[in-house]
C-alpha cells in the first residue's frame, strides 16, 4: 500500500463524495470511470497516473480514507436500508457528535438535534419504530428554542432533512439518515447499548450495522434484527436448512414482523 500514489483520480473522486455528503454506488462507479478516461486522455500521463487507471472504485477509496484518517474523516460504504443497494458517505469520524457539525448549526440548535436523535432511539425505540411525527418534532424544536416561532422551527426541520440529518417519509416523520447512522454508528452504540445487552440499538445479523428499517424475529424474547435485504441473503445462503432464526424460531411458518415506521401502520 505504501506506494501507491494517489492521483488526479482520486483527488476528484474525494472532491465529489464530499459535495454530494451521500452518493450511490453506482454514480460513484460511473464517475469514477469518467475521471480515469480524462487522464488517460492527457497527453503527459505520468506512471502513477497510470497505474490509478487499473485501480477499482473501493480500491481507490482505501487510498482516499488512508489520507482521510488523520483528518477524522472517511468515505463509508454502506446499504441503504429501504432499498438495499450500497452508499458511498463522506462522514467525520470523530467524538462528540453532532457537535462537530458546529459549523452549520448554533449551540442551541445542536441540542435540539441531539434532542431528537435522543426521541427517535428512545420513544421510538420501544416498538422499533425509530421515527418522530412532525407535530412532536416541531414541538421538541419550539420548546427547547423558545425564540422560535413555528414556521421557524419548521424552517429548521426542514434544514435538517435538507443538509442530511434526517429523512421525512411521506406520511411525515422524521427518521434518522444514512449519513447519521453512519456518522453516529460508534456514539449511538455507546449511548443507547445494543438490544442484545438490554440497550436500544438494534444491528443488523447480516451487515452489523444499524437497522432502523428492517424485519425482526416475531419471538418476542430474540434479539434478531435484519435489513431486509440481509434478511434475503441470509435465508438464500440457508436455502437448505430452512429460513429458521439463530434462536430456532422458524420464520417460513411465523412471519417476521417489521422494524422502522411500517410498525405504526400494523404491517
Ligand atoms: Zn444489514
Ligand atoms: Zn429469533
Amino acid at each position: 500500500m505504501t506506494n501507491e500514489h494517489y492521483t488526479n483520480v482520486e483527488r476528484a473522486l474525494l472532491q465529489y463524495a464530499m459535495s454530494l455528503g451521500v452518493v450511490s454506488e453506482e454514480k460513484l462507479i460511473l464517475f469514477h470511470a469518467k475521471s480515469k478516461e480524462l487522464i488517460k486522455q492527457k497527453d503527459d500521463q505520468d506512471e502513477q497516473e497510470a497505474i490509478a487507471q487499473e485501480r477499482s472504485l473501493d480500491h481507490a477509496i482505501d487510498l482516499i480514507n488512508q489520507k482521510l484518517y488523520p483528518l477524522d474523516y472517511k468515505i463509508a460504504k454502506v446499504l441503504n436500508q429501504e432499498k438495499g443497494d450500497s452508499y458511498y458517505v463522506y462522514c467525520n469520524t470523530s467524538e462528540d457528535k453532532p457537535s462537530t457539525a458546529a459549523t452549520q448549526f448554533t449551540t442551541a440548535e445542536i441540542d435540539v438535534i441531539k434532542k431528537l436523535i435522543d426521541f427517535i432511539i428512545t420513544e421510538g425505540g420501544i416498538n422499533e419504530s425509530y421515527v418522530i411525527g412532525s407535530s412532536n418534532a416541531i414541538k421538541k424544536v419550539s420548546s427547547s428554542i423558545t425564540s422560535y416561532t413555528a414556521s421557524q422551527s419548521q424552517q429548521f426541520l426542514d434544514k435538517l432533512v435538507n443538509s442530511g440529518w434526517f429523512n421525512l417519509s411521506q406520511n411525515g416523520k422524521y427518521s434518522l439518515s444514512l449519513k447519521t447512522l453512519t456518522e453516529l454508528k460508534s456514539t449511538l452504540i455507546e449511548k443507547y447499548s445494543k438490544r442484545e445487552e438490554g440497550g436500544l440499538i438494534d444491528i443488523c445479523l447480516g451487515c452489523k450495522d444499524i437497522v432502523t428499517v428492517g424485519v425482526r424475529c416475531p419471538n418476542q424474547t430474540c434479539h434478531i434484527r435484519l435489513h431486509e435485504a440481509c434478511e434475503n441473503n441470509y435465508s438464500r445462503a440457508r436455502r437448505d436448512q430452512g429460513r429458521v432464526c439463530p434462536c430456532g424460531n422458524d420464520w417460513s411458518e411465523n412471519d417476521l414482523l417489521p422494524v422502522g415506521e411500517s410498525v405504526l401502520r400494523g404491517l
